[in-house]
């Protein structure tokens, strides 16, 4: 038997899904939340239904590890390490090296570590929790898998800020995107869906979570995304702006009596966006609960609204066509009004929705009409089960 975790290791929490390789079956899934905090809270759900639960206090992503592992021993889960025979594990930052998932070498992992320049709260902590694999489970095959490498195939014209060249030239300023593993992920599956080649597809992926970004796939290669040189950019968030002009930020800062750009960024990452607007929640339900009697709540819902429409037209222009838009992620698969709300306004592409068939939370199908040209497609994303692919292709 052989199994692949993939790890999806963030600043204070590590989730986790363990699956039975190929077989591609999810044997037990979990998450170490408050990493470094007293009463970190240790879940895994597993044998489909079984759930098991601790507030312990775990110090680093070290002992958080060495505790998923015992406790994977304990329940039965596996019977011993070397069942594992491959972590996969989800880096936010590849910049311009990884082009695709890599297996682990210790110049790899240098790299992934010198990137945390462009992402301080991620790849750092993502090498630490490779580095703790290599120690614990010293057989295993490590992988790479990047949120910005599905976006490398963007051409210059879509990648390069309009600011002098040398500052790409020298320091790599540039446009990145991110999600990229499910935009690749979704796509895949569109392909399938549609019954044609990926190869003569023009699709616009939205991924709409906490944080959202559109893509355009061309051919199965993602020639434009929203999501810029951090995660920070494109449409508005559950905390995060989005695009904005970059000269409101001194203005700002003056007004708040703000002296170090740090906490201006800050504010544009987490007090902005659907919460920031609204004054009430980041959270999607919570503003549609009370979208007929709060009017910053239905402006908030109006922009984020109005933002995707416009990313969607543009990248319409972007492939000159488009054959499906493809709905995922936390409102993406779950929000009815949303995405009724977004092809509504955009009827013109040839896009209708079928209200009937948009009555669904979660579940993947075509939810356009039979007669729109444009078809529209919800699908659940699976970050977790492309990370364990790559494993298997490159281990
Ligand atoms: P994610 O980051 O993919 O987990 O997505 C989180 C977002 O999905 C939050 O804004 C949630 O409010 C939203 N969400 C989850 N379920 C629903 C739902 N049934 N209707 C609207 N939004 C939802």
């Amino acid at each position: 038997m052989t199994k692949t975790i993939a790890i999806n290791a963030g600043s204070s929490s590590l989730k986790w899904q363990l699956f039975e390789m190929p077989e591609e079956e999810v044997i037990a899934q979990g998450i170490v939340e408050r990493i470094g905090l007293k009463d970190s809270i240790f879940t895994i759900k597993y044998d489909s239904g079984k759930k098991y639960n601790k507030v312990l206090d775990i110090p680093d992503h070290e002992s958080a590890v060495n505790d998923l592992l015992e406790q994977l021993l304990r329940l039965n889960i596996i019977a011993s390490y070397d069942e594992i025979t491959g972590a996969g594990h989800r880096i936010v930052a590849g910049g311009e090296y990884f082009k695709e998932s890599a297996l682990v070498d210790e110049e790899a992992l240098r790299k992934v570590e010198e990137l945390g320049d462009f992402a301080p709260l991620h790849n750092p902590a993502e090498a630490t929790v490779i580095r703790v694999f290599q120690k614990v489970l010293p057989k295993t095959t490590n992988v790479v898998v990047f949120d910005t490498s599905f976006h490398a195939t963007m051409p210059k014209k879509n990648y390069l800020y309009s600011i002098p060249f040398e500052y790409y030239e020298k320091y790599r300023a540039r446009k990145y995107g991110a999600h990229g593993t499910s935009h690749r992920y979704v796509s895949e599956r569109a392909a399938d869906m549609l019954g044609k080649p990926l190869a003569e597809l023009k699709l616009i992926t939205c991924h709409l979570g906490n944080g959202a970004s559109i893509t355009a796939v061309q051919g199965g290669k993602s020639v434009d995304t929203s999501m810029g040189f951090t995660p920070l950019a494109g449409v508005t968030m559950g905390t995060r702006s989005g695009d904005i002009d970059a000269s409101l930020l001194p203005y700002l800062m003056k007004k708040l009596n703000l002296t170090d750009i740090k906490e201006m960024v800050d504010i544009l990452n987490k007090k902005s966006g659907l919460l920031g607007i609204s004054g009430i929640s980041s959270d999607m339900r919570d503003l549609l609960d009370v979208e007929s009697t709060n009017e910053m709540a239905a402006t908030a819902i109006e922009i984020f609204v109005n933002r995707i429409q416009k990313y969607i037209a543009g990248y319409v222009a972007v492939m000159n066509g488009c054959d499906a838009i493809v709905f995922t992620a936390g409102i993406g698969e779950n929000s009815v009004p949303i995405r009724e709300k977004i092809i509504e306004g955009i009827t013109w592409f040839g896009c209708k929705i079928d209200s009937e068939k948009n009555n669904v939370h979660g579940q993947e199908r075509i939810i356009s009409t039979d007669d729109s040209t444009m078809k529209v497609l919800l699908i659940p994303t699976n970050e977790e089960l492309m990370i364990a692919r790559d494993v298997e292709r490159l281990k």
